[in-house]
């Protein structure tokens, strides 16, 4: 395990003094402990931690001091097992609080805690946990069953399978019974700083997904984030609506909210527009971190929709993942009377990197500027070192490692890892461009740049010109292969309620974004579809429209979510 690349003298960085907000005991730092076990010992521990909405109307409110003895028994349910320091724990299970718990006790056990998404199928489980070695499964009946029973001899080196939902199919443990007979208290792992404590899978995006190794010092960062661009503080209501299988799942929906002691809400349930309408409005949620995907999916039933519910208690919501149209950001604010706050960050970096944050002024359509304390630069790769782009000019988006959540490695993937460094920058593989204050654009990723007559253009420009027409729900693009011009602009969509698929459409399409954006940037043709490939994690995944569209082949498509045509 190799220490943080050098970065800005770290010390004094801004996020240095969030380190000050944790306890670290002995000069210890373990997430599982500042999280949760501090909040009690300090207090606290009748504070609501998470409250849980059941998946039929059920409500459960989980204290501070009941999620710190849930995980401390988890902790020793583990190490009843012989499970040991640096052993993998990895989930596959929605969002219970059996799940906080296990993540919590994971870690406070000194192992490392790998969460997947429930929804993957039993192959892109098995690579994962190839990748990783796993040891320990904490999942429910029926995935068990139906996803790995069928092939758990494949993975010797797991050892323990625990079913956080009733009954133990045969060869595995029932957490319930587990949990009751095993003591409340747990003393946390001595870990340090620089101790593994978290693996987290990429989304697949742009090819096979990489085994990111993120440590306990990461809290130091998720602290300072989750103040600085949440505007989290203690008795803050929150939600996040993220997957607990992604890395926004475990950074700003267990971390960055526990140890800044929140009380988050915790949706069992999948997106339904008035379940979360009605959810913001009975729980009084203040910071709401979601996704562009989930937003899209709430502009299309219409702005009338949210009329009915009382949207005050919402001081901004906050979006990551991919990039947000200026639509998006407009639309909110009509509707919810609050702005969304873009901000970008990467498995890879652990946490927030560029954002919108409180009090900001939010320019539709940006990400944002680097945090306090980060170092961020738009850099080209021309022969020799790289060099730092002009103001406006397109270049690859960097950063001065240092942070205490930066990735530390890819799982048996060295020269990957390597690749991401170079003259003292770590390369995110995204374009974009600064502008004259400081606020960075996105453009698109590296791969998915269209080159056409000499025009660098990136895709999200021209989704979201296409998503400000009427007829857009969502958008896609690429650049396909032509002859005069190298590539031309090709666009999928998909179309709100009350809008069908015609040659006119199409025709009005194309007119409607060369009006907007000029004819060489706007795309030459325009395919309907009923939804876009998709990673689970809600990303369009332009790569395989492309492959699709030349025939070639469609590479890893393990993360793949919605795919009809
Ligand atoms: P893979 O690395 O496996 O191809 P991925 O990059 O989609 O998958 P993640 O780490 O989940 O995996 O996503 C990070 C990427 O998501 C960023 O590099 C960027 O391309 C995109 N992204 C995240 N936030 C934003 C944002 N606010 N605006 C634009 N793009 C964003
Ligand atoms: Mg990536």
């Amino acid at each position: 395990m190799r220490t943080q690349p050098d970065g800005p003298a770290s010390d004094a960085a801004p996020w240095a003094q969030a380190r000050d907000m944790l306890d670290r005991p002995g000069g210890h730092l373990n997430i599982g402990y500042e999280a949760v076990d501090r909040h009690v010992i300090h207090g606290h521990g009748d504070q609501v931690a998470l409250r849980w909405l059941g998946p039929d109307g059920g409500r459960r409110d989980v204290s501070y001091a009941e999620l710190s003895q849930l995980s401390s028994r988890f902790a020793n349910v583990l190490r009843a097992h012989g499970m040991q320091p640096g052993d993998r724990l990895y989930a596959l299970m929605g969002r219970d609080p059996a799940l906080y718990a296990g993540a919590l006790g994971t870690l406070k056990a000194g192992l490392i805690f790998t969460p997947l998404f429930s929804a993957f199928g039993p192959e892109p489980i098995q690579t994962r946990m190839e990748i990783g070695e796993c040891n320990v499964l904490l999942t429910t009946a029926a995935i068990y069953r139906r996803k790995i029973a069928p092939w758990r001899d494949k993975i010797p080196s797991l050892k323990l399978v625990l079913i956080a939902d009733g009954e133990a199919p045969e060869g595995c443990v029932a957490l319930g019974p587990a949990l009751e007979a095993a003591a409340p208290e747990y003393e946390a792992a001595q870990t340090g700083e620089d101790t593994p404590a978290l693996i987290h899978f990429t989304s697949g995006t742009t090819g096979r997904p990489k085994g990111a190794v993120h440590v306990h010092g990461a809290a130091i960062y998720h602290a300072f984030s989750g103040r600085e661009a949440l505007g989290l503080s203690p008795g803050t209501i929150y939600w996040c609506t993220a997957d607990p299988g992604w890395v926004t799942g475990t950074s700003y929906g267990i971390i960055a909210p526990l140890v800044n002691r929140v009380t988050m809400i915790v949706d069992a349930a999948e997106f339904e527009l008035d379940r979360w309408y009605g959810t913001v409005e009975r729980e009084k949620v203040e910071v709401w971190y979601s996704a562009p995907t989930a937003i899209r999916m709430m502009m299309r039933a219409g702005a009338e929709a949210a009329k009915p519910y009382d949207f005050s208690s919402l001081r901004f919501l906050a979006s990551v993942g991919e990039p947000l149209n200026p639509e998006a950001v407009i639309w909110s604010q009509q509707v919810f009377g609050r702005p969304f706050h873009d901000n970008w960050w990467q498995t890879e970096t652990g946490g927030i990197m560029i954002g919108n944050t409180p009090g900001m002024t939010v320019k539709p359509g940006s990400m944002g500027k680097p945090l306090p304390g980060i170092e961020a630069g738009i850099v080209a790769q021309d022969d020799g070192p790289l060099r730092e782009c002009g103001t406006g000019e397109i270049g690859e988006l960097a950063l001065r490692p240092g942070w205490p959540s930066m990735m530390r490695e890819y799982l048996h993937e060295q020269a990957r890892y390597d690749k991401c460094f170079r003259d003292g920058w770590y390369l995110s593989g995204d374009l974009a461009t600064r502008d004259m204050d400081g606020y960075y654009w996105f453009v698109g990723r590296a791969d998915d740049l269209i080159k056409s007559s000499g025009h660098l253009i990136g895709p999200f420009e021209v989704e979201s010109a296409l998503i400000e027409h009427p007829a857009v729900a969502e958008a896609g693009v690429i650049g396909i292969p032509d002859e005069t011009a190298g590539e031309i602009v090709k666009a999928y969509v998909t179309l709100n309620p009350g809008f069908e698929p015609s040659d006119a459409l199409e025709r009005e399409l194309r007119g409607h974004a060369r009006k907007r954006l000029g004819a060489a940037v706007a795309p030459r043709a325009v395919v309907f579809r009923n939804t876009l490939p998709k990673t689970r994690s809600g990303k369009i995944m332009r790569r395989l429209l492309k492959a699709r569209e030349l025939g070639l082949p469609e590479g890893d498509t393990s993360t793949l979510e919605s795919d009809e045509t």
